[in-house]
């Protein structure tokens, strides 16, 4: 039979510092909770130190190493409800943040260009959904989901520049596309390296550090760069022949 958890407890407001009366030991155990101050909704900055908030917790053991704290925030700019979830590790007298989610989770990506959309119709929502998968903390997929973003941008690319060569376009390997179809070497550079991250989320065994699925996204946000560049100067061109 499942039982259903019935301990949590309302915390009064006390700004971002307050007590959790201990049960057993009758003493008060401190921690301090962890705030963007920014609300994920409009996206505008709140002090949550003056943001009035309703919190709760789920201590109910003096052994308890490890405690949620939920707190519901009212943005006072645009109005709607949010909330954070908190979690807590007790460390001696005290309990230290792990980290925290917010709900609604709004997903960050890189607003594409029309320079972009003109090459690739498809780039930008898979570009959407892997930035939704790391929203979501599907850490394990977000790579995944980055590299098949990548390939289709690259692929397009390729076929935007060669129209009349999709048949083989469509058969080469993401390396051979970048090899025979893009000439500007900065953009050949950065696609390889993009390429060699992406390839190894794929892989059974996963060689990349944390480090490298961010130096890919960094490196993907200057391919996109190279590329709006480029057809900005093919718009340049056709302009000047006018
Ligand atoms: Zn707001």
């Amino acid at each position: 039979m499942k039982e259903v958890f019935s301990d949590v407890q309302a915390l009064d407001f006390n700004r971002n510092r307050f007590n959790i009366f201990d049960m057993y030991d009758n003493e008060r155990v401190p921690f301090e909770l962890v705030f963007d101050d920014i609300c994920p909704v409009c996206g505008y900055g709140i002090d949550m130190g003056r943001d009035y908030t309703h919190k709760f917790h789920d201590i109910s053991s003096d052994n308890q190493q490890e405690c949620k704290v939920a707190c519901i925030h009212l943005c006072g700019h645009c109005h709607k409800l949010f909330v954070t979830e908190h979690v807590m590790r007790r460390s001696k007298e005290s309990y230290i943040e792990k980290g925290h989610t917010v709900y609604p989770i709004i997903v960050q990506h890189k607003e594409i260009s029309d320079e972009i959309k003109k090459v690739s119709s498809d780039f930008e929502n898979l570009y959407i959904q892997a930035c939704s998968a790391s929203a979501y903390g599907l850490k394990d997929i977000y790579g995944m989901a980055l590299r098949k973003a990548f390939e289709c941008l690259v692929k397009d690319y390729a076929l935007f520049l060669n129209p009349k060569k999709e048949d083989e376009i469509v058969k080469k390997s993401l390396a051979n596309c970048i090899r025979d179809y893009i000439e500007n070497t900065k953009i050949v550079e950065l696609c390889t390296s993009c390429r060699i991250i992406g390839n190894n989320e794929t892989h059974w065994k996963n060689n990349n550090t944390a480090d490298d699925i961010i130096f890919m996204e960094k490196v993907l946000g200057a391919v996109l760069h190279f590329i709006e560049q480029e057809m900005i100067v093919l718009d340049a061109k056709k302009f000047n022949d006018k």
